[in-house]
């Protein structure tokens, strides 16, 4: 900007000096000039005038002494009459000096008319002037006395030639001392407006830079003022524009930090940084209302997974939800091809670090830190790295994230770790509501003296276990168990026992039967079991394996012990009862009252002559 300052100025001032050099060369040839023909003329009017007298006189002869006499006025080349057509008709042609000697002098004989040129080479500049001479009758002298010619007819010139050369010379000293001075004056004049014109250069470079900066969200730059006009006015406006703009982008950061409880990572662009926390800002409030509105955890797991995945891109992670009251961890989500932690922490969760500690385990921390990651070869051969981030739910480590990566994303995978832990602890109280809300209805499911499911629970799952069976080609095995003779405990022992006696008996029926399989009080001492996926004609054998066990198992209460028996009704779903459960159900309660018929401590097969009724 400088140099173009420089360049634009000193041009002006130079046009401006060649501008007023020319004008004054202008002037000063021009009054040269008319100085030079002022004075030729003159000299041509006093040679006129005294060539009349001379003739007046009858001295014309002596007019050589006249002609050389002017001829040593300085300046003047040369002076010369010139005889007219009827001087020469009259009085011969005279000396040859008389005669008109080129084209500028012939006219001016010819046509009366006063001419005058300028011959100008490098080395000489001469002025000729022709000055007619014409006959007149009027005025003292009368011309027709003596000449033979008519009104106005031309007698002769005047020539004169006058050397200009010096006056040229004296011109240009002049004009070169003028160019000298009006330099000298321009010079200082340019000198003058740089350094007026320095301090506004300065200026504007700086507002320009700050600007920039401004526009590149960096608005910690400020102009240096050294100007106390309106320029510095602007200069301070721009200023505190800079830093409202930067503390307001700065407040809004930081609120919304701490709104969304961590930091994003901060650049040299104040603007940017401020559009991405607030985008975050509403990207995880929209995570929030999402999850809010989700049912389940699961619903929430996913949810959780797809902004693990597709928003962070990350390829291998893992959720891994605890069960407080089991100490037992349960894998929830896994993306990536496998399980990377060993599998004996879903039976002791306490085996997992992250859960144990409450504390972030870190792989690039501490080398292969955690002993319960199943692949530290990989940890310490391949560069796999791991972060576990506990999610505390509740007051207690109620999940743990685990982000599997290679060590060429250490960088992506830090950055990354605050937003994961944004989103986390958002999806924790909802998590955590979900989870109280699940825990609520698996409870009303639960029947509070045997631990066994209630009938509610079998109403519940009715439709989607045969729907189940059916789709899989499988058969449900339904037992139907009565405790015989059981009021005699109720009437013998007292209610308490006969609680302690139902309980007993409904552990050691769930303890026979697999984890799979469903127990269910049915009513008052009535246990039903559903054996899923049994093989055909084989529940029998189950029932008869509950029979033995309850007619083995002896109960110690602390007024002495007791054995119990129980009868076993027995149907199998789907093949018993055309597809329709509550039909089996009912069929396996036919069978439970011909045990008891038969007998008691017995198991019986339900078969299709026990049923006369219409269907169920
Ligand atoms: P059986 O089945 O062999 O014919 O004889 P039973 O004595 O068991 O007869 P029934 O099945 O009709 O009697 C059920 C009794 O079980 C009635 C009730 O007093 C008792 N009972 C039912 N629910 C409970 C309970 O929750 N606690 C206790 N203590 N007794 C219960
Ligand atoms: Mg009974
Ligand atoms: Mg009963």
């Amino acid at each position: 900007m400088r140099g173009r300052l420089v360049i634009k100025v000193g041009l002006l001032l130079l046009v401006l000096l060649v501008l007023t050099v020319a004008i004054v060369g202008v002037f000063v040839r021009k009054s040269v000039l008319e100085s030079s023909e002022e004075t030729a003329r003159t000299v041509a009017e006093i040679v006129r005038d005294s060539l009349t007298s001379y003739m007046v006189l009858g001295v014309i002869d002596k007019r050589d002494i006249l002609l050389e006499q002017i001829r040593s006025t300085q300046g003047l080349e040369y002076v010369r009459v010139i005889r007219g057509e009827p001087v020469v008709r009259q009085f011969g042609p005279g000396k040859e000096s008389e005669r008109p000697m080129d084209a500028l002098e012939l006219e001016v004989i010819k046509k009366g008319i006063p001419k005058s040129e300028l011959i100008e080479t490098k080395d000489k500049v001469l002025y000729r002037l022709v000055m007619p001479y014409k006959a007149s009758s009027k005025g003292e002298i009368n011309c027709m006395r003596c000449h033979q010619v008519k009104e106005g007819e031309v007698l002769g010139a005047v020539s004169i030639g006058m050397d200009l050369t010096q006056k040229r010379t004296e011109a240009m000293v002049l004009l070169g001392a003028y160019t000298l001075t009006a330099g000298g004056v321009f010079a200082f004049l340019f000198w003058i407006l740089i350094r007026h014109f320095e301090p506004y250069r300065k200026l504007f470079e700086e507002m320009k830079s700050v600007l920039n900066s401004f526009k590149e969200g960096d608005f910690r730059k400020r102009i240096r003022i050294s100007l106390e006009d309106e320029a510095g006015d602007l200069a301070r406006v721009i200023n505190s524009v800079g830093e409202t703009l930067g503390k307001t982008l700065l407040s809004i950061r930081e609120k919304v930090s701490m709104l969304i409880g961590y930091n994003v990572l901060e650049t040299e662009n104040a603007l940017k940084d401020t559009e991405k926390i607030v985008e975050e800002l509403v990207k995880i409030s929209h995570f929030k209302r999402t999850i809010e509105q989700d049912m389940s955890k699961s619903d929430i797991y996913s949810r959780l997974e797809l902004v693990l995945s597709d928003y962070m891109s990350l390829d291998k992670f893992s959720i891994y939800e605890v069960d407080e009251g089991r100490n037992r961890m349960e894998l929830v989500t896994v993306h990536g091809e496998k399980m990377w932690c060993s599998e004996s922490i879903l039976e002791n969760a306490n085996e997992c670090r992250a859960k144990r500690t409450g504390e972030d385990v870190d792989s690039q921390e501490f080398p292969c830190i955690c002993p319960k990651f199943a692949h530290n070869d990989l940890c310490s051969t391949q560069g796999i790295q791991y972060y576990c981030i506990p999610v505390n739910v509740g007051g207690k480590v109620g999940n743990v994230v685990q982000i599997v990566y290679e060590k060429e994303m250490d960088m992506f995978v830090r950055m990354l770790i605050p937003y994961i832990k944004g989103y986390l602890q958002e999806a924790s109280p909802v998590l955590e509501s979900r989870g109280l809300m699940e825990l609520l209805k698996q409870q009303s499911y639960i029947d509070q003296l045997t631990g066994l499911y209630n009938r509610r629970f079998l109403e519940e799952i009715a439709d989607k276990l045969s729907a189940q069976i059916k789709r899989r080609g499988t058969t449900l095995g339904i037992l139907m168990v009565d405790i015989d003779y059981f009021k005699k405990v109720n009437d013998q022992y007292g209610h308490d026992v006969g609680d302690r006696v139902l309980k007993e008996i409904a552990q050691t029926i769930r303890n026979t039967v697999r984890e799979a399989d469903y127990v269910i009080r049915f009513g008052g001492e009535e246990i039903m079991v559903l054996l899923v996926d049994v093989k055909e004609g084989k529940a029998k054998e189950v029932a008869e394996k509950i029979r033995r066990a309850v007619e083995n198992k002896v109960i110690e209460f602390s007024g002495g012990v007791i054995k119990k028996t129980v009868s076993i009704g027995v149907s199998e779903f789907p093949k018993d009862c055309d597809g329709k459960l509550w039909q089996c159900i009912k069929f396996a309660d036919v069978a439970l009252y011909r045990a008891k018929e038969e007998g008691r401590n017995r198991v019986v097969r339900f078969t299709p002559d026990m049923w006369s009724g219409e269907e169920y």
